[in-house]
């Protein structure tokens, strides 16, 4: 079949994420991508700066991941996990445990990032039910957070961006404060809290836990905010008896300068939710990790059980590349190649801000941001990029970048001059 067909196919008869199937955006055939490069079916060839979604941290087509996929696939592509373990999911696990922050021990392995979220919630629910305080069902969360497309990660997004007003009617109540007002190098200061306190002064004893994406608030607004907040946060939720869920699915693995976010504030969760880059990006595998606390709790009194089993839980293909990919990360030298990048969009980006309808140029480790004045016509933007040879996808009125850790500085300057170019375009 040719590309015309197949794209009508595609048109006419596949969901793209948030599109219609009326009038869908344009999608670019990909003929295969290595490195930094995606290759369009065209022959053109694009420099990544999405890492598709913040997953693909060592680049495509990365010969130790494939590796390990090859060898993994030789011995046992699926098992179930109830009753059978295996290596893969057992060398994670004891990996991944001992780079989380400390008291976090307890490994629930899941299919993707929303279905870690949903199981983080029903953890803390089920953690008071078993103390007594069956009450404490609802969560807090800030505006801005978003933290999946299922039902349970939908009442803690963003009531307007995250789609709650839609489904209103089906999704439980939860509490919301405002999104936090202090920078990432800005104090946090006792008004910056106000709302959070007066909220669990009234309703501490409805609510299960705190769940925030630590430092970054991603698909809400790519807004960073103060450690301290984050720390202040923790003890928060400790006065109050409220579990802490840190939300580390798009910032994990490095993304900000430290392997997890949390570790900006020196914070530990109760729960840390791991995804996206946890596999490199080749496959959908994500991790709910909880303490002794949390665990023992769950476990320690009628059903004895914690309710949740997925199909492909512990994946071991996917378990198999996730820990090829967190070794590879951490026996190379991230930290020094994130701050690199850090340090080349500072640079590069920060004249930015003297564009018209810039209104805001933020960066934290390998994620640069060009907040604009006004939402961008995405396939036009889109189109634009393509032509300029880069891969970036905006969002709303941001033009953002997280690429490969893998990136070369020249490759990044393509990405930042053409983020250059489209802010100036769209303020003409
Ligand atoms: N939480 C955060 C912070 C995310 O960025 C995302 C994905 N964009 C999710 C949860 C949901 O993950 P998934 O798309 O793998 O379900």
């Amino acid at each position: 079949m040719s590309w015309t067909d197949l794209l009508e196919f595609d048109r006419k008869n596949i969901w793209h994420p948030y599109t219609s199937l009326k009038r869908p955006l344009p999608v670019y055939p990909v003929e295969s991508a290595a490195g930094v490069r995606i290759k369009l079916a065209d022959g053109r060839e694009l420099i990544d700066g999405m890492s598709s979604w913040w997953c693909a941290v060592h680049g495509y087509n990365h010969p130790v991941l494939n590796n390990a996929v090859k060898s993994q696939l030789d011995r046992t592509a699926h098992v179930m996990f109830g009753g059978l373990t295996h290596e893969p999911a057992i060398n994670l696990a004891r990996l991944l445990t001992d780079l989380v922050p400390r008291g976090l021990e307890k490994v629930f392995f899941c299919d993707s990032g929303s279905v870690s979220v949903e199981v983080a919630l029903k953890m803390a629910i089920q953690y008071w039910q078993v103390l007594g305080k069956p009450g404490k069902t609802k969560f807090l969360s800030l505006e801005k957070g978003y933290h999946g497309d299922t039902f349970g990660a939908m009442s803690v997004c963003d009531p307007v961006t995250g789609m709650h007003s839609l489904f209103s009617g089906f999704l439980r109540k939860n509490f919301f404060a405002p999104s936090p007002e202090c920078g990432f190098d800005e104090p946090c200061r006792d008004v910056h809290l106000r709302e959070i306190m007066s909220i669990l002064e009234q309703h501490g004893a409805e609510i299960a836990a705190f769940i925030l994406e630590p430092i970054v608030q991603g698909a809400g607004g790519m807004k960073f905010y103060s450690p301290e907040y984050l720390g202040k946060i923790r003890q928060l939720c400790d006065e109050h008896e409220v579990l802490l869920i840190a939300d580390e699915i798009a910032t994990g693995f490095g993304r900000t300068g430290k392997l997890f976010a949390c570790e900006h504030a020196g914070v530990t969760p109760d729960i840390i939710c791991l995804g996206k880059a946890l596999t490199g990006g080749y496959l959908s595998l994500a991790a709910t990790i909880c303490n002794e606390k949390t665990a023992g709790t769950i476990c320690g009194a009628f059903p004895g059980v914690f309710m949740h089993g997925p199909t492909f839980m512990g994946n071991p293909l996917a378990c198999s590349v996730a820990l090829a990919s967190t070794e590879l990360l951490i026996s190379g030298n991230w930290m020094e190649k994130v701050k690199s990048i850090e340090d080349q969009l500072t640079k590069e980006l920060a004249p930015c801000g003297s564009i018209a309808a810039v209104r805001d140029v933020r960066i934290l480790g390998a994620i640069g941001v060009l907040e604009m004045d006004r939402n961008l016509d995405v396939a036009a933007a889109q189109s634009l990029f393509r032509e300029m040879g880069v891969w970036i996808r905006p969002f709303l009125n941001l033009i953002y970048i997280m690429p490969p850790y893998i990136i070369d500085s020249a490759d990044l300057s393509r990405l930042t001059t053409a983020m250059k170019a489209v802010a100036e375009n769209i303020s003409s």
